[in-house]
């Protein structure tokens, strides 16, 4: 428990970052009282933080695209201009040169959202670590990726062991609409023709071969010195680790053919086809199917490797990707199983997470949960009926993911994406991103206004 965490505060928001910062700006600007614990300035820090600054940006000074018409983060930018954002008005202020990116001076950016959160008379800012979920008291978890150890062990404990993760182990994910299906087939393995979950792409022994040196070969990003000894986990080695074991331990592995008939190597003498040398198999990855992972996948290869080399495999010559895969230590929820719609913990509603332990990724969507989970918790104060962004919005597209739609078993950490978003398969693909975004613009307007008055 904290010290004083009872009831002169409306909520008490643990965690000063990104999230944590614009949900308290929610709160206090709508005149509900805010006790916001940032562990930093207590001498103690998470192993990326530099210093103690509010919403501190632990590497690249980048909030990525910033344009709202052909891309998904600009357009997440738009809808939180749209809501006040703090995040969002501190980066203006803070704003240096990046072409079409919104980049900003970092210390300038830190500063304007502490001086903007401290003239707010309701939110108080206290500089402690809090080592335990409170037990009661409406509570919002807001301490990223690096949660100091002792709230960790206490999410762990109400939420399962198993249910809190500490390594992104991700698979890279690609849009299903960038797969070469004259090329791929549908089939699980030993497929008696009643399941065909997995898309197969068919490696010949040459093939395979070369992308075994590739793995091996590839250039590698290497792990930070505070993540050097933290195990991997049974099931996340990364593919390359895996092939430096042996030209043909990937094929007893993630890449195993047994039981794949490909029927576009069909012949009279082998009807149903053939099995492949090798394969790849890749797993439907949300609800929309719009976007599919690559089984077994993981990998620290750097990211313009994994273009270069997946784009090898037969059938994703073409592929674009929705992520690319990495490894970084990370805590983060299985929020698909354990929050409900609003981010509350099932198991104790007075507990809402968010911000990068929600199970998104990057700074803008840490930052646009933070804000939707003050939104919620305004209307719950309020006594108002919380009504979620529509889905063919950046926020909702998201707000779904980490709700409901993404694949529990494979959860990994997400940046918005247009994959995300309910498909427009009848828009041509050159005018699809515009039609995407358009569709939000218009139906974000009347979500805006059911919103609680500030
Ligand atoms: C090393 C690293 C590099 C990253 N680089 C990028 C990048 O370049 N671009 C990008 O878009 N994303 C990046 N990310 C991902 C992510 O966007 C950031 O981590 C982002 O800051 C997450 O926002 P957040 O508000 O959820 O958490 P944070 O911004 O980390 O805020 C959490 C806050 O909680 C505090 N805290 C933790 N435990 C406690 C406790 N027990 N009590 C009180 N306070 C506590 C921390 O001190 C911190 O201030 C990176 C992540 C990591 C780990």
């Amino acid at each position: 428990m904290t010290k004083d965490s009872g009831s002169t505060y409306d909520v008490h928001i643990i965690g000063g970052g990104l999230a944590g910062s614009e949900a308290a700006w929610q709160l206090g600007r709508r005149g509900f009282r805010v006790r916001l614990s940032e562990m930093r300035g207590t001498g103690e820090r998470s192993p990326a933080h530099q210093g103690d600054g509010l919403a501190e940006l632990v590497c690249s000074n980048s909030f990525r695209s910033d344009d709202s018409e052909k891309n998904a983060v600009g357009l997440l930018h738009h809808e939180m201009r749209l809501c006040d954002s703090l995040i969002m008005s501190a980066a203006a202020t803070a704003e240096v040169p990046a072409g079409s990116a919104l980049a900003v001076d970092r210390d300038v950016f830190s500063a304007e959202v502490e001086a903007r959160l401290s003239a707010l008379p309701n939110v108080d800012i206290f500089r402690e670590r809090v080592d335990a979920l409170p037990d009661a008291g409406m509570t919002i978890v807001a301490t990223g990726p690096l949660t100091a150890e002792a709230l960790a062990g206490s999410i762990g404990q109400a939420t399962g062991a198993d249910s809190l993760a500490f390594f992104d182990a991700i698979a890279p994910i690609v849009y299903h609409e960038s797969i070469d299906m004259d090329v791929c087939w549908m089939a699980s393995r030993w497929d008696k023709g009643e399941t065909k979950d997995y898309i197969n792409c068919p490696m010949n022994e040459e093939q395979y071969l070369a992308f075994h040196k590739g793995l091996v070969e590839g250039e590698k990003t290497s792990f930070k010195e505070w993540e050097a000894n933290t195990p991997y986990f049974d099931g996340c080695m990364p593919i390359e680790v895996m092939a430096e074991r042996g030209v043909d331990t990937l094929r007893f592995g993630p890449m195993k053919p047994v039981g794949l008939d490909n029927p576009h190597w069909a012949t009279p003498e082998h009807p149903n086809g053939r099995w492949p040398h090798a394969v790849v198999q890749l797993r439907q990855d949300n609800k929309l199917g719009t976007i599919w992972n690559m089984v077994g996948f993981q990998t620290k290869l750097k990211h313009a490797e994994q273009v270069k080399l997946f784009r090898t495999i037969p059938g994703l010559e073409n592929a674009e990707f929705a992520r690319l895969g990495g490894l970084h230590r990370n805590t983060f929820l299985n929020s698909p199983i354990l929050l409900d719609r609003t981010l509350r913990l099932k198991s104790a509603p007075h507990v809402r997470f968010a911000g990068q332990i929600t199970g998104c990724e990057g700074y803008v969507e840490s930052a646009a949960v933070g804000l939707m989970a003050g939104l919620m918790a305004s209307a719950e104060l309020a006594g108002r009926e919380w009504q979620a962004p529509p889905r063919t919005t950046a926020l909702g597209a998201l707000l779904s993911h980490i709700t409901g739609d993404a694949e529990a078993e494979t959860y990994q950490p997400m940046n918005i994406n247009f994959g995300l978003f309910p498909p427009l398969h009848d828009v041509k693909k050159k005018q699809r991103k515009e039609a995407y975004t358009g569709r939000a613009k218009d139906e974000i307007a009347p979500w805006l206004e059911g919103l609680t008055p500030a």
